[in-house]
């Protein structure tokens, strides 16, 4: 079910399991504001997920509350993930949900990084 992006930030969603280890995860990344990890069902060849650290629902929420830092270490977190996985030169795509009509369904902002293979159009017909 999509999440309502207003919702408020709920301490038991499963990114924050996963941020605190109660739920296992395979990670790839974890810097002092994000934290990286294969997500569990890959629309890809690749398909990893880079979530911030702090408590934000969404990107609208991230985009209007975090700080300067958080914001910075987190996009650079995002960009490192792809250079680890060799994914600059091919190319790749980054992907944010957000709400009922994005189709967000974990109430942690993440971003999805897909690559490894020809990702096709933008948008399902
Ligand atoms: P959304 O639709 O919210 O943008 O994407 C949520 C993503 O989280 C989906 O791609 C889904 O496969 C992934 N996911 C959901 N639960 C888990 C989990 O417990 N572990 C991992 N690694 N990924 C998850």
């Amino acid at each position: 079910m999509p999440i309502d992006a207003t919702q408020r930030y709920d301490d038991d969603n499963i990114f924050a399991k996963i941020l605190r280890s109660e739920i296992p995860s395979t990670k790839v990344y974890e810097d002092d504001h994000a934290y990286a990890f294969e997500d569990i069902n890959p629309q890809a060849e690749i398909h990893t997920l880079v979530i911030p650290k702090g408590r934000y629902v969404s990107w609208d929420d991230f985009s209007a509350h975090a700080s300067a830092e958080e914001i910075a270490g987190f996009v650079r977190a995002v960009g490192e993930v792809a250079r680890m996985k060799g994914l600059v030169e091919p190319g790749y795509r980054m992907m944010a949900n957000i709400g009922a009509h994005g189709g967000q369904e974990v109430p942690h902002l993440h971003v999805h990084i897909f690559g490894g293979q020809p990702l096709g159009p933008m948008i399902a017909n």
